[in-house]
């Protein structure tokens, strides 16, 4: 297959036709009429490095890729809508991983209404590598920084920390049991990821960030960026129940995995300190503590020993 097949192959695959895209795939660029602000990003998956292939079939981190992409763009507010896939293959082990990466990507895509308008095919004589590039729409007013939290905001969470870095433990390990800790496994493979910019709470929300490098590092991009320090509330950590018996099992630090593990992909806030209770529940937030002037992170009891995933 020449890699011109190839690429329309890709093509043929995609259906939707997104009214703003005046030339797709098939020409040296791609154009669209963009009439909103746009938010644009991007994503690597190195085999070895994100995903490997004994881990699945390639449709789930093929999916994986794509939401570790859209999660941050909803934690500035904004809505994917267009993509551009950059693919780098060995063509003498092309084979099945592959087709079923690019099908797991151009799944998740348009089940989030995402048009795929470009890309490009290379070499890659080792590992293969997919990277994704996301352009989103965002209203002004929903548009949200990492450098807006104010002294005396709260800090929130939108949902449990840590199962993801352990579900990568479980498989890297190769855990014997590893079949009792399945969520903890999904957690990792496919996280959720929620928009939250069409909610109440996003109307007290200071500051945004999706959580990919663990909270304590992530938080402290909102706090540099801001000017400003946190103390947080160890007990108010959301854990659950299945990264607490998997922390038993194995007597691992519990909190290493809720404040140092990667790839959560919740969003971490700060939020007005105003914000009715009401509110905060209904979206389902935990508030892990408060901003204070004081630079650096307080943790009540533990002291701050947790250090963020590093990439190098
Ligand atoms: P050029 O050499 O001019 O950059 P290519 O031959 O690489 O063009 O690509 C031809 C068309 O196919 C372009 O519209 C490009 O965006 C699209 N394309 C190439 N690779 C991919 C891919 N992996 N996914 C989607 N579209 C792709
Ligand atoms: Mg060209």
């Amino acid at each position: 297959m020449t890699e011109f097949d190839f690429i329309n192959k890709i093509k043929k695959k995609v259906r939707l036709k997104n009214k703003g895209v005046i030339l797709g795939i098939g020409d040296d660029c791609a154009l669209i009429d963009a009439k909103k602000e746009l938010l644009i990003t991007v994503d690597s998956a190195v085999e070895n490095v994100h995903f490997k292939r004994e881990w699945d079939s390639g449709w789930t981190s093929g999916r994986k890729l794509v939401r570790a992409n859209i999660s941050d763009i909803y934690a500035k507010g904004g809505i994917p809508v267009y993509a551009l896939l950059s693919i780098g293959i060995d063509y003498n082990k092309k084979g099945e991983f592959v087709k079923r990466y690019i099908d797991g990507i151009l799944f998740e895509l348009e089940k989030n209404n995402i048009q795929l308008i470009g890309g490009n095919v290379s070499s890659s004589r080792g590992n293969m590598f997919f990277d994704l590039i996301l352009m989103g729409e965002v209203l002004k007013d929903k548009f949200k920084r990492r450098s807006g939290a104010n002294v005396g905001d709260l800090i929130a969470v939108s949902g449990n920390l840590g199962d993801s870095a352990a579900g990568l433990d479980i498989l890297l390990n190769q855990r014997r049991d590893k079949d009792k800790y399945k969520k903890l496994i999904m957690a990792f493979m496919l996280p959720e990821v929620r928009y939250f910019g069409n909610q109440k709470i996003w109307d007290y929300v200071t500051s945004s960030i999706d959580i990919s490098d663990g909270l304590i590092g992530d938080l402290n991009h909102i706090l540099e960026e801001s000017g400003c320090g946190a103390d947080l509330q160890k007990d108010r950590l959301p854990v659950s129940k299945e990264l607490v018996e998997y922390c038993d099992r194995y007597r691992l630090d519990l909190y290493r995995y809720v404040m140092g593990g990667g790839e959560d992909y919740k969003i971490l806030v700060t939020l007005k300190n105003n914000t009715p209770t009401e509110i905060i529940k209904r979206s389902k937030f935990s508030i892990i503590g408060q901003i204070e002037k004081r630079r650096g992170i307080r943790i009540a009891g533990i002291g701050c020993r947790y250090n963020s995933f590093k990439h190098f």
